[in-house]
């Protein structure tokens, strides 16, 4: 999910300090033959990294700049919207998967991605990996560069580095709300969606432990739209249409008989 910040903050990088860490074997609950589709899939969409890691720089710059140790590898670019791994549903991760070397690059590389964009959530299939992982923080930072009336609004309040994988979703309560969403896949754009202002989240972290928590305002949304990146779903299948505007006319008037953007 995009960011509101500004496109300076593209320039500043920040890696993850959260590495790969030790966990226990946990049961390999899946069937095999999803798992070989799936891992099949995932590794041809890595082959494919090479090719289209080109854009995004990953940490220290500075020191590559200097030409201090080897190049600093890269980061996979973001997918953007027309290609089909984002139209089809990821798989789940192997349980006795999460801990290995390749998912956890896999999800350090879409920590930096999110990062470097910056944007406050990305799934795994927006860098090529059909597989069910999704990352999401929001900062204070990130937060400020919308005005205090909106973030309140959008009941927006910072939350450290989440990490889940094969996450399951429950609304929680009735209410709903409705803003404007972008995406770092449809680069530029912005509608307004209708979705659940409470839900509970259930998967498992990177160490592999189990996670439940819920989650309501903005968090929420952004579980919810990161989620749908893993039914095959982008925000503009869900969408008030006549809403659907560049980012540059985010605030022009909505056209008459357009619902306003706000709790439902
Ligand atoms: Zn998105």
């Amino acid at each position: 999910m995009a960011s509101r910040a500004p496109p300076a903050l593209a320039a500043r990088y920040a890696h993850s300090s959260v590495g790969a860490r030790a966990c226990t074997n946990r049961p390999y609950l899946l069937q095999r033959n999803s798992l070989a589709s799936a891992w099949k899939r995932a590794v041809l969409r890595l082959a494919h990294w090479p090719a289209s890691a080109r854009a995004l720089p990953r940490k220290g710059v500075a020191f590559s700049f200097f030409k201090i140790g080897s190049p600093a590898p890269k980061l996979p670019e973001v997918v953007k919207a027309g290609d089909p791994v984002l139209n089809e549903p990821a798989d789940p991760v192997p349980l006795s998967e999460i801990c290995t070397p390749r998912i956890q690059e896999i999800i350090d590389n879409m920590i930096a991605v999110m990062r470097a964009v910056p944007g406050v959530g990305l799934a795994a299939p927006q860098t090529g990996i059909p597989l069910q992982i999704i990352v999401l923080e929001d900062t204070k930072e990130y937060i400020s560069y919308v005005s205090e009336e909106e973030a309140n609004l959008q009941q927006r309040i910072p939350f450290d580095l989440l990490v889940i994988c094969n996450p399951i979703l429950k609304p929680l309560g009735t209410c709903r709300a409705r803003f404007f969403e972008g995406c770092m896949s449809i680069e530029g754009y912005r509608g307004l969606v209708e979705r659940q202002l409470e839900v509970e989240v259930s998967g498992f972290g990177r160490d592999g432990s189990p996670i439940k928590l819920q989650a309501s305002g903005w968090q929420a949304r952004i579980l919810q739209h990161e989620c749908d990146h893993l039914k095959g779903e982008l925000y503009v299948d869900k969408m008030l249409p006549k809403s659907f505007r560049t980012s540059a006319n985010l605030r022009l008037p909505l056209a008459s008989g357009c619902p306003k953007p706000g709790l439902c």
